[in-house]
Parts: structure tokens; C-alpha cells; sequence
């Protein structure tokens, strides 16, 4: 609860950005910060201690603390990527956006059947990315075991949209 405080503290909202109607939250002042980043690993470490093998991370700024979870737990991590980053051969997914559709994509093989997966971002909003990951990782015949972010945008519902793959869910700070 000092860490959810912290956080609060810490990132910054931008009501409007990138488009009107939207509030931003920005964490990149966590990284300012090498204690508080710390704490928050750890926080995210624990949740998932000895229920994975292995974190999928979303680009880009599921990456920033995705590794750091991976690392700590001694298990692999994946990167999933946006269309178009990684060589083939490729497992890909694609997902609908507000106007138009988008596609991520893992490197064939380096997610292994039966693994239990935790998929990682900073923040679950409406869930589409989230879902279409999961979706990624269950065409590779893994489990999605967890999923973790720092923030959970609660108005826009992506924990319901989350709840079909029977994972558990968790984020430090809601809103
Ligand atoms: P969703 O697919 O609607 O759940 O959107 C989640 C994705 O959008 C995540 O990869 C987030 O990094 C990004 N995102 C959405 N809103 C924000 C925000 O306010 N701050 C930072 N990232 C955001």
C-alpha cells in the first residue's frame, strides 16, 4: 500500500493526449526512480513466483518490466512484437483497433507447448492487445496461467474480456 501510494505519486496524467478524450498515464518517471522501479518488480515477481515458465512481454512498454519479471524468476522471456519486426518463420495475431486492425507476432518456437504463461504490459485497458496475445500464445499450445500489469483501467472492461482464458489477472493500481 506504500507501493500503490508511491505509484500514484509518481506516474503523471496527461487528460487529452493523444486524442481528446483520453487521459494518458505516463510511467516513465518510475524509471527516474531505481527504488521504486525495484519495488515494483519485486511486487510483480511475487505474484507470479512458481506459476510460470516463462513471460511474454507486449511491445513496447510490457518490455520494460516483462524482462525484469523473467529474469527474476529464472524462466525465459518472449517478446511479442508489432507486425513486421521479427524474421520469419512467425506465429501472428490479429485484432481489431477502434478504426482498423492491427497484428503482433512472436517468433516461431520460442514459446513451448504446454509452458504456463504469464503475459505482461503496463496497462489492460479495453483488453484488445492483451486478448490477441493470449490468443498468440494459446495457438502455440501454451497455457495462459496470469496476467500482470501496473495499471488497470477498470471503465473499459478488459479484466471480462480477459476472463475466457481462466487466467488470473493482476495490477498494482487500478483506476
Ligand atoms: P488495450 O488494448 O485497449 O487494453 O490497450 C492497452 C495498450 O495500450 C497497452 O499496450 C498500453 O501500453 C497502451 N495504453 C493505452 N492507454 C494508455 C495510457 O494511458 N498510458 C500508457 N499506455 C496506454
Amino acid at each position: 500500500q506504500q507501493l500503490i501510494k508511491k505509484l500514484e505519486e509518481t506516474i503523471e496524467n496527461f487528460p487529452d493526449f493523444p486524442i481528446p478524450g483520453i487521459q494518458f498515464k505516463d510511467i516513465s518517471p518510475i524509471f527516474l526512480d531505481p527504488k521504486l522501479y525495484e519495488e515494483v518488480i519485486a511486487d510483480l515477481t511475487a505474484f507470479s513466483k512458481g506459476k510460470v515458465d516463462a513471460v511474454c512481454g507486449i511491445e513496447s512498454r510490457g518490455y520494460l518490466f516483462g524482462i525484469a519479471i523473467a529474469v527474476a524468476l529464472e524462466v525465459p522471456f518472449i517478446l511479442i512484437r508489432k507486425k513486421g519486426k521479427l524474421p520469419p518463420p512467425i506465429i501472428s495475431e490479429q485484432y481489431d483497433l477502434e478504426y482498423g486492425s492491427a497484428e503482433i507476432e512472436t517468433r516461431e518456437g520460442q514459446i513451448k507447448k504446454g509452458q504456463r504463461i504469464l503475459i505482461h504490459d503496463d496497462l489492460l485497458a479495453t483488453g484488445g492487445t492483451t486478448e490477441a496475445a493470449a490468443k498468440l500464445v494459446e495457438k502455440q499450445g501454451a497455457t495462459v496461467s496470469q496476467f500482470s500489469f501496473l495499471i488497470g483501467l477498470k471503465d473499459l472492461k478488459g479484466e471480462e474480456r480477459l476472463k475466457k482464458f481462466g487466467a488470473e489477472i493482476y495490477n498494482i493500481l487500478e483506476y
